[in-house]
């Protein structure tokens, strides 16, 4: 049973790490930001009250926060592990998560928090381009597509989204550097955090996280 806790500015590989991590561990990934959007689109209540919130990219408060994500690990598919995706963002989120799993017997295993220099990141969401049609994503740095300004899968057009310009990038990611700094210490204060070194291949990243969590491939040939 793991349960582990997936942190990185924007930009450091979460999204992609962390169905690696899942497959290979075999327990669900939980995304607070998928949870939200999906209570925005259903229209729930709660969906009314963070959808501004989560457009001006502020967080949303720890109360709502907290009571959503923790009916989300109550789940069954939950029982026997989950990588946690962008929860918790803050501390007194974080120590509400602690308590939630001493209730139930379990606590975090590791927190792993995926590193990449704050001008990497900026550089990645510079250089994003989204396609038209089904919101495909490539990186002129990172995954260009086979032929400039076209999608690999439904050939429509590449563009370069108004939010992804540089200036709003930097703003949003200082934002956003605060609150992780004060996770990140919360759980090397416990001695749990794990840095794993963000820059290398897609592979490498999650051969490295995989191995803080005591999981290694079995050999090869
Ligand atoms: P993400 O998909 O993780 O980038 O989250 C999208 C938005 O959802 C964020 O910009 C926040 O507004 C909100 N959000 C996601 N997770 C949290 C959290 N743990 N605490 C507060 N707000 C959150």
């Amino acid at each position: 049973m793991t349960v582990a806790i997936l942190l990185g500015a924007p930009g450091a590989g979460k999204g992609t790490q962390a169905p690696l991590l899942s497959a290979s561990l075999g327990v669900p990934v939980l995304a607070s930001g998928d949870l939200l959007r999906s209570e925005v689109a259903a229209g729930s209540e709660i969906g009314r009250e963070v959808d501004a919130i989560m457009q001006s990219g502020e967080l949303v408060p720890d109360e709502v926060m907290v009571r959503l994500f923790l009916a989300r690990l109550g789940r069954d598919d939950a029982l026997g592990g989950a990588i946690l995706d962008g929860f918790p963002r803050t501390r007194p989120q974080a120590e509400a998560l602690d308590a939630a799993l001493a209730a139930s017997g379990r606590h975090v295993d590791k927190a792993l928090l995926i590193e990449v220099p704050i001008e990497d990141l900026i550089g990645r969401f510079a250089g994003r381009r989204i396609c038209k049609a089904g919101g495909h994503v490539y990186n002129d740095w990172f995954k260009p597509p086979k032929v400039w300004g076209i999608c690999d899968v439904d050939g429509s057009e590449l563009i370069h989204r108004a939010d992804d310009a540089e200036a709003t990038v930097r703003a949003r990611m200082e934002q956003q550097l605060g609150p992780l700094r004060d996770v990140a210490d919360y759980y090397r204060e416990q001695g749990i955090l794990v840095a794993v070194n963000g820059l290398q291949p897609i592979e490498d990243v999650a051969r490295d996280l995989l191995a803080a969590l005591g999981w290694h491939a079995a050999p090869t040939g």
